[in-house]
């Protein structure tokens, strides 16, 4: 069956699809078409691609972002050159939505109803910024693939383990009653790379403590205890924890009061602020892309050196807290763009995880290809590089979903 899978961020629109039988193995397939939108200020970026190599690449300048028309057009592109790779829109069987935000009931992957997508409406409540990018998303998939089901998949599903002390935030009781609790994100990336770790040491994913470290332009980190997550390191919103590209994490939320009081910054500002000029790009000045902050810093940029570091220190402190959530460690798995690539930040971090009995080896860090464990063979705990299948472990769950319909 072929599943068309949606994934919408703050500012970028990402599509693929797959071909899964109706009972998928554990195993991910190649990708049969991928598309991109990108956003950077009056910027659009479409980049498209096909199983057969072929490929297609657009700038536009956009005045207003009218992200619903550039999905429609890009989804289009499945059935149109060079990218074609369908004969027309009826050809999908299922549609996955990522939604980033299911609040406290939307935890299972659920077909779409008009029920749901009130349910998803609703979060908004107490997440305004999150879902509204999804929820346009099925709209459009409602519209170009009419009678297809839908399936919804929340990125704060896989924390609904978390126990009660980890989830609650120690500020006055009622902002927990009023849902303002911890509900950690990334969760069907952590999911996976759980699962997949356990495949990688052939062991039951029962008899494991795993830190999941998903590193993209987002990062957090994950406890999975027995294959559930127990702690994590975002929150109540995709602010807080361990440094990002454009948000630096956890910060003392004493210096937003100093900065409302004293210079009057608005709310706008400070959500500007903390989204997108903060973390690799705020420190270093140079950029939010790891790859162009460790050139920087090699080239002797003091500020791209500092926000590097950063990145390692908040990444190192962030693994030994959740390592004390779980009381011990097993296997420590790096996924995602700077994860899988970046043998510089895993080697840099590992560096004083020795304590916790993770040891790499410097040769097979530097070649890392994922998935490959990069531990040496004395290493207490393994270490591992994981492919991130987000979108892919999204189609599955359709298949699964909708297999007895
Ligand atoms: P997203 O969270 O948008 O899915 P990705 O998982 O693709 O993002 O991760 C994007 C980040 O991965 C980029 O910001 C970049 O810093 C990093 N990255 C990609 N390739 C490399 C590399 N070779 N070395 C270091 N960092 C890399």
């Amino acid at each position: 069956m072929k599943i068309l899978v949606l994934n919408s961020g703050s500012s970028t629109q990402k599509s693929a699809l797959f071909d899964l039988d109706p009972t998928p193995s554990s195993e991910p397939t190649p990708l049969l078409w991928e598309g991109k939108l990108e956003w950077d200020g009056d910027k659009e970026t479409l980049t498209l691609k096909n199983a057969d190599g072929n490929k297609f690449n657009a700038e536009a300048v956009v005045q207003a972002k009218d992200r619903r028309s550039s999905l429609e057009k890009m989804l289009q592109k499945l059935w149109q050159p060079p990218t074609q790779t369908i004969r027309n829109g009826s050809e999908i069987a299922v549609v996955g939505h990522r939604i980033v935000h299911g609040g406290p009931h939307l935890c299972q992957p659920t077909i779409i109803t008009s029920e749901v997508k009130q349910a998803i409406a609703d979060v908004s409540a107490i997440a305004p910024l999150h879902n509204k990018a999804g929820l346009q998303g099925i709209e459009i998939a409602e519209k170009l693939f009419p009678g297809k089901p839908q399936v919804a998949v929340f990125d704060t599903g896989f924390h609904r383990t978390l126990p009660p002390h980890a989830a609650v935030y120690p500020g006055p009781y009622e902002w927990f009653e009023h849902g303002i609790r911890r509900y950690g994100f990334h969760g069907i990336s952590h999911e996976y790379c759980g699962h997949r770790a356990a495949r990688m040491l052939g062991r039951e994913i029962s008899s494991l403590k795993i830190i999941s470290c998903h590193l993209g332009n987002g990062c957090s980190l994950a406890a999975i205890d027995a294959g559930k997550s127990v702690d994590t390191t975002m929150g109540f919103t995709p602010l807080e924890g361990i440094m990002m590209g454009t948000r630096g994490g956890s910060v003392d939320p004493g210096i937003l009061l100093q900065l409302m009081r004293a210079d009057h910054t608005s709310v706008d500002q400070l959500d500007e602020t903390l989204n997108r000029r903060s973390g690799l790009l705020g420190i270093s000045g140079v950029s939010s892309d790891m790859r162009d902050v460790v050139k920087a810093a090699g080239n002797g940029n003091e500020r791209a050196k500092l926000a590097f570091d950063i990145f390692v220190h908040r990444l190192q402190t962030g693994i030994a807290a959740m390592a004390a959530s779980l009381g011990g460690v097993d296997a420590i798995a790096f996924t995602a763009g700077i994860g899988e690539n970046s043998a510089e930040v895993r080697r840099a971090t590992c560096a004083k995880l020795g304590f916790l009995g993770a040891q790499i080896d410097e040769g097979k860090n530097a070649l890392a290809k994922p998935d490959v464990e990069i531990s040496t063979s004395k290493s207490a705990v393994r270490v591992l590089v994981i492919r991130a299948q987000e979108d892919w472990s999204i189609a599955r769950e359709c298949a699964e979903l909708t297999r007895t319909m």
